[in-house]
Order: C-alpha cells, then structure tokens, then sequence
C-alpha cells in the first residue's frame, strides 16, 4: 500500500483551508513527509496521523512555505518525548540551513533529544533517497531560484509512479523525472522565473506522456476563479485536476 496525503495545495501565501504545499508519503513500513511548512505537528493529526509515527522527512529547498514548520515540529516531537531517530533528506545547501536554523534555537542543548540523521542528497540527477520494500525514492534537481529537487515515488510492486516537480519553471529534469509515470503533481504558481502556469505544467505532463496531472501550488483564491483546467488541458491531453488539502492518492 502507498499513499500520498496533499497536506497542503497553496504556493507562498496560504488561507484557511489551503496550507503552503507538503505531501505526506505512507507505506506499510514507513510515514515520510515531504516539505515541512506552518505547523505539521497539527496538521498531521488532523489526517490522523500521530506525529510521533513520522519515521523522515523529505526537504525539496530551503524557501519558507517550505521549511518554517521544522523547528515547531521538531521541538514538539521533542516535547512528546520521542526516542527514535528521525532522519532528514535534502540537498547540502538545504540542509546547511537546517542546522544553522535549528542552531538559532539551541536544538543541542534540547535535554534527552531523540537522534536526528541527515542524509545529503547530490545534487544530480536520479539519486536514490528512500528505498523500502514497498517504494523507492528518486530525486532531481529541478529549475528554481535556489537548488530545489523533485521527486519521483515508484511503487516497487505494481510499477506505478508518482511524481511531484516541486517548485519549478518548465524544466527537462522534471519532464525526465516524470517519464512514463501515472501522475504528475506538478507546481502551478504562475508563469514567473522559477514557477509555471497551469499551461506550462500542462506542457511537461504531454511531454513526460503522464496518465495524470494534478496542480498544487497554486495561488488561492485566484486559481479557482482562473480557467486551469481549460490552460492545462490546451496541451495535454490526459486527467487534469487540482489539488486540495486532504486529497488521498492511493497507487
Ligand atoms: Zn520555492
Ligand atoms: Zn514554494
């Protein structure tokens, strides 16, 4: 079993019922999350989903609608008494950072903190990250305004694949990234240096010959008063639909 929870479909500014995007990853053996913005602690049980079960994070980049939620969640893990390891993936430049960030707050000096593993991922193409016996992880750097990687989900079992551009202009590494693959969660904040549109998002997913394409980080309340639907589709031919907060992916 896998499954992708939408935590969050908003790009940088939020409202009530969008938050800043991050994804939840949940397979028989593992809880990952992908990006970490606002406050996960919560937002996690609110799909219920005790946050203590969290086994790693996933850092796509070092922006704040992606990352400001580390030290909340973090301490309140700590807080929780947690005893067992948590391990970070991203990219060095992401995760130097994290610890010059997580070192503001005097995180070593947290009495009894449970083990926090970084993993560096190279900033290449198709790195491995996470690998279990239901899924594996592959990650690429992506086209944004600081090193950002996307991330293709390739479920071991049935060959399905899902993949999330992160935040990205229209980039050959996401199409590569995203080749074959059922769906395509691909950003859609708007045709500006280091975003896409829903069309240009719609250009990757023909491209990439995805089954699937799916908008997420989009900018609320405009996107739904925009004709998305009609600028994704105008080249591409296959499902298009946007994300809301608490969407479930089974594949
Ligand atoms: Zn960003
Ligand atoms: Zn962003």
């Amino acid at each position: 079993m896998a499954k992708l929870i939408i935590l969050g479909s908003a790009s940088a500014l939020s409202d009530a019922q969008h938050d800043n995007t991050h994804l939840l990853l949940i397979t028989d053996e593992q809880h990952i999350l992908i990006d970490c913005p606002n406050n996960p602690y919560v937002r996690l049980q609110q799909v219920g989903l005790d946050p203590l079960q969290l086994d790693c994070l996933i850092l796509t980049h070092f922006h704040p609608d992606h990352v400001s939620g580390l030290p909340t969640l973090l301490m309140n893990l700590w807080l929780r008494k947690r005893k067992a390891v948590l391990t970070i993936y991203g990219l060095r430049s992401t995760l130097d950072l994290f610890e010059k960030m997580m070192a503001l707050f005097d995180w070593d000096q947290w009495e009894n903190r449970y083990p926090v593993e970084i993993h560096y991922l190279a900033n290449e193409v198709n790195q491995p990250v996470i690998h279990n016996q239901t899924i594996e992880i592959i990650s690429s750097p992506v086209c944004h305004l600081i090193p950002t990687i996307g991330l293709r989900i390739n479920h071991i079992q049935n060959g399905q694949s899902v993949v999330y551009s992160g935040d990205s202009e229209p980039c050959e590494n996401v199409i590569d990234l995203a080749k074959g693959a059922q769906i395509l969660i691909h950003e859609a904040a708007g045709e500006v240096k280091g975003h896409s549109s829903p069309q240009q998002a719609g250009m990757i997913a023909q491209q990439a010959g995805v089954t699937e394409l799916i908008l997420i980080h989009y900018a609320v309340p405009a996107i739904h008063s925009s004709p998305w639907n009609h600028e994704a589709s105008s080249c591409f031919g296959g499902k298009v639909s946007l994300a809301e907060d608490g969407m479930e992916i089974n594949f």
